[in-house]
């Protein structure tokens, strides 16, 4: 009897074994053949379902929202991820009290100490209300992804611009397809996707950046492909380069324009 017992459990234990297998065994039935050229159309549900790899758990809540796979590359506290982009000193931009940081003028961009290639990235910006100049002069900041591709921040409340400067635009290259800016003095945040280019050895482009912006959530940028630099005179330049700092910008003219809350994914 104890003999049969002993023979049931190590039974029950390799059938379980093999179905497991068999479930594994589904995993690369779906091939990157396009479907015509495999030849029997699937016939059961089992078989064209993928069980690995898993995609990781990301807790997208961690801490004030931010997932717990992003690095955080401003919360308030400190300046700790950036240098000065002129002479890579300490930022000199203004740290306050509500977990914001305030553009100091004419200190210069800031960027930040490490370089990255294709992100996921979010920040919040606020336009300043005490800033009353216009068209390009009233709270003119932006983001370089890379160093060289700006994202405009500008007060586009009932102030016109150029609309390839306007905010939102990829600089002088992309109208935002809406403006969907909050009230002057309230806070905006740009989700960004972005997908750096490809350059062969020789330093030709042979694939574009690509940018895909949601301002306050709302789309203003579809997959757009990125020229080169956005240059404020001239055309886009394409000089090869690999990962780069993301930078923000002074634009010398007293914006005011606040930061907060910036954190990022690799991609
Ligand atoms: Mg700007």
């Amino acid at each position: 009897m104890k003999h049969l017992s002993l023979f049931l459990a190590f039974f029950i234990i390799i059938s379980c074994n093999k179905k497991q297998q068999n479930k594994d065994d589904t995993v690369n039935f779906i091939t990157d053949a396009p479907l015509e050229a495999q030849k029997k159309e699937p016939a059961k549900p089992e078989e064209t379902e993928i069980w690995k790899p898993k995609p990781l758990i990301v807790n997208p809540y961690k801490k004030n929202g931010v997932p717990s796979d992003a690095i955080i590359l401003f919360d308030g506290q400190n300046f700790d991820a950036w240098i000065s982009s002129k002479d890579s000193t300490e930022v000199k931009w203004i740290l306050n009290t509500d977990g914001s940081m305030t553009v100091k003028d004419k200190t210069g961009d800031i960027q930040t100490k490490k370089n990255f290639g294709s992100i996921q990235l979010h920040i919040e910006w606020k336009s300043s209300k005490e800033n009353t100049a216009t068209g390009q002069n009233r709270s003119n900041s932006g983001l370089f992804l890379q160093n060289r591709y700006e994202v405009q921040v500008l007060d586009n409340n009932a102030n016109d611009t150029y609309v390839n400067g306007q905010v939102g635009s990829v600089y002088k290259q992309s109208i935002p397809l809406v403006n969907a800016s909050v009230a002057t003095g309230e806070w905006n945040s740009y989700d960004i996707i972005y997908h750096s280019p490809i350059f062969d050895k020789s330093g030709i482009k042979t694939q574009s950046a690509t940018i895909t912006v949601l301002h306050n959530g709302v789309l203003i940028q579809d997959h757009f492909e990125i020229k080169g630099t956005t240059e404020y005179i001239g055309f886009p330049k394409n000089e090869s380069h690999g990962d780069a700092p993301l930078k923000l910008q002074d634009h010398y003219d007293n914006s005011r324009v606040s930061y907060r809350n910036i954190w990022l994914r690799e991609l």
